[in-house]
């Protein structure tokens, strides 16, 4: 038998020093996890912002029509916060949130997504970590009820960040997705939208929605889904499902989701920049989004939503209108649409 006294040793190394050693590695180990481990404290703080599209939206629209969007924001910003206010994740209220929105016909993602110009649908939704920069995108799906839960499955499930078109669709099946035809998206609403854009009468048409979160560890995170735009050619795919673009997210600086004309955010790197302003300026998030939609996009283009670490947040656009609300863990519950007067 072997005595373990401190006068023992392995290959010439004295035990006390092996023991010493392995000690060491241990808190070596400990440290590196450390931060991961105060990450998962709750703080009791939390932030969610939401958006339901930006564009041109009538003040004299129907009383019945303002308080059905109204319902459909706070349904979704109530969902939102839930997930926070009970230890969820930034990822899982962004989820959550984009989820009931892709069924709520009113809005430009899911059920109610906009025509093409050859009278279908695509989609496109991307969700982003901002703890880990993780994030997975899918454009130009047709078959998927919920195009924010396949992006967060490419995510999760593949090394790639966007999965496009029919590789898409066949991997949502793969992931046990049920396909859905494609006339599942369809509403009276969007095929007039199609009638007025084919005769020349072309606006834009408002509904994408997005949602950024400050969770209770302090992780942001960001998703965004969409339709696109009316009449778009088939293929054409959106800032929403590019990071940096429509979506981003970095617990350095914030989590952002824009709506808009995608190729204006997708030319000037809306989200990227958002969060640029803030790393290398040291600007603060409403200055920085400020900037990015009054000097360098144009009126008219549209608006984000943003969330910094500390829980400062910015709902900003440049059209008439942006379908909005905010919330948080001091008790602040506000859904809005037109310009705060
Ligand atoms: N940004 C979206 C796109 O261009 C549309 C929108 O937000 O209304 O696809």
């Amino acid at each position: 038998m072997i005595g373990l006294s401190s006068e023992s040793s392995v290959s010439g190394i004295p035990f006390r020093k092996i023991v010493k050693l392995f000690l060491l590695s241990v808190l070596i180990a400990a440290a590196g996890f450390a931060p991961t481990a105060a990450a998962q404290e709750r703080s009791g703080k939390y932030t969610i912002v939401i958006h339901g599209g930006a564009g041109t939206i009538s003040e004299s629209m129907p009383e019945s029509v303002k308080a059905a969007y109204y319902a459909s924001l706070k349904k979704a910003l109530g969902i939102g916060r839930e997930v926070l206010a009970g230890g969820g994740t930034s990822m899982q209220a962004v989820e959550k949130v984009l989820r009931y929105f892709e069924t709520d016909p009113k809005f430009n993602a899911g059920i109610g997504a906009v025509f093409t110009s050859a009278g279908k649908h695509e989609l496109d939704a991307a969700i982003m970590d901002g703890a880990t920069l993780k994030c997975g995108a899918v454009a130009g799906v047709e078959h998927v009820a919920h195009p924010i839960t396949l992006a967060k499955l490419v995510m999760e499930k593949t090394p790639h960040i966007l999965l496009a078109y029919q590789g898409a669709d066949a991997f949502a099946v793969k992931m046990g997705m049920k396909p859905v035809p494609n006339s599942y998206f369809d509403t009276p609403q969007r095929k007039s939208e199609l009638e007025m854009w084919m005769k020349q009468i072309k606006s834009h048409d408002h509904g994408t929605v997005g949602c950024v979160c400050l969770d209770e560890y302090g992780n942001l995170a960001a998703g965004t889904s969409t339709g696109g735009l009316t009449g778009k050619l088939p293929g054409r795919i959106g800032d929403s499902p590019l990071v940096g673009d429509g979506t981003y997210a970095n617990n350095q600086t914030c989590a952002v989701s824009g709506t808009g004309i995608g190729e204006e955010y997708m030319r000037n790197a809306v989200g990227f920049n958002i969060n640029a302003l803030m790393a290398y300026k040291g600007m603060s998030l409403k200055d920085a989004v400020h900037h990015i939609i009054h000097d360098v996009l144009k009126p008219g283009d549209g608006g984000v939503i943003a969330v910094d670490r500390k829980g400062d947040y910015a709902m900003d656009f440049n059209t008439t209108g942006m379908f909005r609300g905010v919330a948080n863990s001091d008790g602040l519950f506000e859904i809005r649409i037109w310009k705060d007067k």
